[in-house]
Formats: structure tokens, C-alpha cells, sequence
């Protein structure tokens, strides 16, 4: 059975023998590029190469990228134990032209290396080009003799890459596999084709053109190319399985999910497991790469995705910290490819625990409050946004936590209502720092008492901040 270690190699290696330098994974966290949270595809470390502003000396590239979609324009978050083929964290491989060669050696080499070297059979494979672009259609119909109606024609952005507003863009092509009859989906571009039936597992971008402004793009004199290929999703194929989820790393991590937590991964449990697993690799990539958890920016993606983790740990049976117990089986799957894994493994167990400890002091009463508000609604119920912000206020539960614990029950938050609460909080904390500016720390303690009850005010106890997120 082919391990991710093998095929990431076979991978690069390919390239590599192409005249492609192997360039290391860049941290998650993009250098200077505030725009961004996380790396979350395989160009990004190489912005700069296709804008011009930068020249390597070496105009061919190949990488196995850290990628997090958690977040902004890309969010998996939602997807994760819920789709066969999404993570929050991954690796994205990629083979990058940087003017150099184009769409015909692109299209050429991704053929090659998806029918040869990983052998997959030809009749499973189906591609995607973009509606206008009919230079690769013509190109897929020469390399790889497909029949034209499995070469679909796309006309949504999901077929055409940009960058920004303005700045280097063009069409784009994907391989699917059809991973066969029996599982619910569509053909790409076919109303039900978020199904897992035919997934998606390499995307090559022709970037040909030059976005100046909203009304004019211009040819690019030399064109590049970027492409990213899942590594779960090819493994997943390669090693005969249709979920991401079964690939051997996987399967290893939530069984040492199932001895820590003493609940196999099956029925109900198993779309937890997932999470927990999936959940663990992220926030331990995170930290690695020199994020710790906090109330905003990375360190507040980085908290949301940890007790969301921790909630699915609770439904388990957890009641007391786990998370951490389950880094040394991370390290055994991923610290060989990622030596940073093994050098922070102290900072990742103190971590998670001391987080996990601490949300565990205010989520069962939060999961109870919830489990009362919502007795009454039934199913397409829409639990009211100030019940959400109490919840996030006072017992940490980040918003889409919340979202997450209801979608079982098929509910949903009022988001406006949230949205309101919140902004009324700010403003009546606004207004009471500036009434209150001279007042001695007991009239303030009082303060905050009167307004959020003695009962319910958690946040004296702790580090400040302690329930809020
Ligand atoms: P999908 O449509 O399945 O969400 P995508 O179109 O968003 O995928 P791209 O942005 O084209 O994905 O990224 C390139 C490749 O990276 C995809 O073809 C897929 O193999 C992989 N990939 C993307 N998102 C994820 C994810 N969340 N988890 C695992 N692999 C992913
Ligand atoms: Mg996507
Ligand atoms: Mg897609
Ligand atoms: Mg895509």
C-alpha cells in the first residue's frame, strides 16, 4: 500500500526529474502578507515569482505544501467529518512554471504522472476546463484522448483563478476520480456535484492574463503556471478507499482517538473522531509554525478550531483533558516529513491542555443552557442570537461552535441577532468606560456583576478573558 511518505516522494521526485527545483514547505504562517491568515494553497510562498517582483534562479518548482482552509475566502471548516475530501489542514502538492513552460507541458505532465506513475485507470478520470478555454479542451482531447463528454466546460469562477482584483489570472482545469455508482453525487458543474462521488483532486491554473483594472486584462507575455493536488485525496484513491478519512494516517489517529476516549468510531461517534482527528493535525500544524491561542487573528482561528475539538471530545465522554494525548501519535504519523512536530511536542501537549482544561470548566454548563434554549424549537428551529452571544460570552463558545452543535439537530442562529448583541455589548462597554473612567476596581467588579449576573460571571477566576471568545 502506497503511504502518504511514498506518494508525496513519487510525486516530487517526478518533478524533480523534470528539471523542477523541490522547494520545502514555507511555514502556514505567509511571510509578509497581512492579507492572509494562513497559507492555504501551494502558490502562495511563490506570490511574488509570478507577480515579477521576485526572480528565482530556477524557473520551475515543485513543492508538498502545509495548507490550513479554516478561514476567509476558503473555509472548511464546516466541511470537516461531514464530506469525505475535506480538511482543515492538508498538503497541497504542486509543480510551478514561472513563465517557463505552459499549458500543453502542464496538461502533458499532470497526465503522465496521474495515468503512469500512480497508474490510475483512465476511464475513472474526467476533467474540467474553463468554458472559453478552448485551447485546453483542444489539448485534453490530443494528450490524453479523452472523449469529449468527459471534458466538462465550466463557466464559474470555480474554472477561473485570480489572484486578486487586479494582478496575474486565467483560466483553470481539474481532474476528477469517480469514485463509482454507489455514492451519492453529480458530474462537476451538475446541480448535486457537492456530492463525494466524483471528487476533485488536482487543479492546474493557466495564468495567462493580466487583470489591470476592473475593465481591462491584458495577455501576459510569459505565461505561468500553478497547479495543487490534494495528497489525502490522491492517497485516499491510491490506497482504495473512498473517504480521506480511511487513508492509513488517518485511520491511525483516530484509533488512538478510540483508546484515549474508550469510544470506537462508529455510528454516531464516528463523525466526532473525524473532527477530533482532523482537528488535532490543524491546531498542532498551527502551533508548531509559531501561533498560539488567543482572542484574535490566527490565535483566535487556531481557539475556535480547538474547542470545537474539544465540544466533539465531550460528546465522546471526555471529562478531562484528551487532546493532548493524542500528540504523540501525531508525531509518530507526520513528525518524519515535519521535524517541527517532534521540536514543539511539549509546547503542543502543555498547550492543548491548559486550553482544553480550561473550556472544559465552562462547556458543560454552556452545552446545558444550549440543550434548555433550544427544548421547545424543533427541527428548522432558529435559536436566538442573544442566546448565542451569552453563549460566547460567557462560556467561550465561539459562534460557529454553536452552529456545529445545532446542525445535528437540524437549527440554526439567528446571525443578525448575534451580530446586534455583540454590538451592543461593545457599545455599552464603550459607555461605561467613559462614565466609570475614575472608578475604583470594586465599582467595576460591581458593575460587571449587575450586568452579567453573579452567577454567571466566570471571568474573575481565570486569566482574563477566560470564558470570552
Ligand atoms: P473542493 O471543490 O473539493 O472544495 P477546491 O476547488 O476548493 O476543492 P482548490 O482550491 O482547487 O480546491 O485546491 C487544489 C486542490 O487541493 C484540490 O483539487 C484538492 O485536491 C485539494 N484540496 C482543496 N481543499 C482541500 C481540503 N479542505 N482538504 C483536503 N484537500 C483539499
Ligand atoms: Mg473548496
Ligand atoms: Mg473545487
Ligand atoms: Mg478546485
Amino acid at each position: 500500500m502506497a503511504s502518504l511518505r511514498d506518494i508525496r516522494a513519487t510525486f516530487l521526485d517526478y518533478f524533480a526529474s523534470h528539471d523542477h527545483e523541490v522547494v520545502q514547505s514555507a511555514p502556514l504562517v505567509p511571510q509578509d502578507d497581512p492579507t492572509l491568515l494562513f497559507v492555504n494553497a501551494g502558490m502562495v510562498p511563490f506570490k511574488n515569482v509570478f507577480t515579477g517582483k521576485e526572480k528565482r534562479a530556477i524557473p520551475r518548482a515543485t513543492s508538498s505544501q502545509k495548507c490550513v482552509r479554516a478561514g476567509g475566502k476558503h473555509n472548511d471548516l464546516d466541511n470537516v467529518g461531514y464530506t469525505a475530501r475535506h480538511h482543515t489542514f492538508f498538503e497541497m502538492l504542486g509543480n510551478f512554471s514561472f513563465g517557463d513552460y505552459f499549458k500543453e507541458r502542464a496538461i502533458s505532465h499532470a497526465w503522465e504522472l496521474v495515468t503512469k506513475e500512480f497508474a490510475l485507470p483512465k476511464d475513472k478520470l474526467l476533467v474540467t476546463v474553463f468554458s472559453e478555454d478552448d485551447e485546453a479542451r483542444a489539448l485534453w482531447r490530443k494528450i490524453a484522448g479523452l472523449p469529449d463528454e468527459k471534458i466538462i466546460g465550466i463557466s464559474t469562477s470555480d474554472n477561473f483563478w485570480s489572484m486578486g482584483d487586479t494582478g496575474p489570472c486565467g483560466p483553470c482545469s481539474e481532474i476528477f476520480f469517480d469514485h463509482g455508482e454507489d455514492i451519492p453525487g453529480g458530474p462537476p458543474g451538475s446541480p448535486d456535484e457537492d456530492g463525494d462521488r466524483f471528487i476533485e483532486i488536482w487543479n492546474l491554473v493557466f495564468m495567462q492574463f493580466e487583470q489591470i483594472d476592473a475593465d481591462t486584462r491584458i495577455d501576459l507575455p510569459k505565461p505561468s503556471i500553478d497547479t495543487g493536488m490534494g495528497l489525502e485525496r490522491i492517497a485516499a484513491i491510491l490506497q482504495g478507499k473512498h473517504n480521506n478519512y480511511d487513508v492509513d494516517l488517518f485511520a491511525n489517529l483516530i484509533h488512538a482517538g478510540e483508546d484515549v476516549l474508550g469510544v470506537k468510531a462508529q455510528g454516531d461517534a464516528l463523525a466526532s473522531h473525524r473532527v477530533i482527528a482532523d482537528h488535532l493535525r490543524s491546531t498542532c500544524f498551527m502551533m508548531a509554525d509559531g501561533v498560539s491561542p488567543s482572542n484574535e487573528g490566527r490565535g483566535y482561528v487556531l481557539r475556535r478550531i480547538m474547542r470545537r475539538a474539544m465540544r466533539h471530545a465531550h460528546l465522546l465522554g471526555a471529562t478531562e483533558p484528551v487532546m493532548w494525548k493524542l500528540v504523540p501519535a501525531l508525531k509518530a504519523e507526520m513528525g518524519d516529513a515535519y521535524p517541527e512536530l517532534g521540536r514543539a511536542q511539549a509546547l503542543l501537549e502543555d498547550t492543548l491542555k491548559v486550553e482544553e482544561e480550561r473550556f472544559q470548566r465552562t462547556l458543560g454548563r454552556g452545552l446545558s443552557l444550549l440543550e434548555e434554549a433550544t427544548e421547545g424549537l424543533g427541527e428548522g428551529g432558529v435559536l436566538p442570537g442573544e442566546t448565542a452571544f451569552k453563549l460566547y460570552d460567557t462560556y467561550g463558545f465561539p459562534l460557529d461552535l454553536t452552529q456545529d452543535a445545532l446542525r445535528a439537530k437540524g437549527m440554526t442562529v439567528d446571525e443578525a441577532g448575534f451580530d446586534k448583541a455583540m454590538d451592543k455589548q461593545r457599545a455599552d462597554a464603550r459607555a461605561s468606560k467613559f462614565s466609570s473612567g475614575d472608578a475604583a476596581p470594586e465599582a467595576v467588579w460591581f458593575g460587571v456583576r449587575d450586568t452579567a449576573g453573579a452567577t454567571q460571571f466566570l471571568g474573575y477566576d481565570g486569566t482574563e478573558g477566560e470564558g470570552r471568545l
